[in-house]
């Protein structure tokens, strides 16, 4: 497998819904971008069995159902959801819903960039 992979999809707002891991083969988490046209939601609910979701209301507004509760989100709204919490968006009747959801195995991530990453010696060509 190749140790990088780039691709440019364009512009966001023109998909429907797409899987990243197929287009850049990442193998710890899986990313989806996800646009809900205003006025239209999922049409069910669902939970996970091991994977926590992440979601990031990336433009728009509208509601997610969560165990129940309907609560309004917006560009910005950052959320967590475990996996067994039962979901579901919709976009409000006057404004597209766009979305980032990653998932991954709940309770995985045993170190974040402060432990994990190393600053290395070689320079880019904006370095000043
Ligand atoms: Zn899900």
């Amino acid at each position: 497998m190749e140790k990088f992979k780039i691709e440019n999809v364009g512009k966001l707002e023109s998909i429907s819904r797409l899987m990243v891991k197929e287009k850049i083969d990442s193998t710890g988490c899986e990313v989806s971008i996800n646009n809900i046209p205003k006025g239209t939601g999922s049409q069910f609910i669902h939970s996970h069995k091991l994977n926590e979701e992440v979601i990031i209301i990336t433009k728009g507004r509208g509601t997610i159902y969560v165990d129940g509760d309907e609560i309004s989100i917006s560009e910005g709204s950052l959320i967590k959801l475990a996996p067994s919490v039962k979901r579901g968006f919709s976009a409000s009747e006057d404004s597209d819903l766009q979305l980032i959801c990653i998932q991954a195995a709940e309770n995985s991530l045993t170190q974040a960039t402060r432990e994990d990453g190393i600053i290395n010696r070689e320079k880019a060509s904006w370095f000043k």
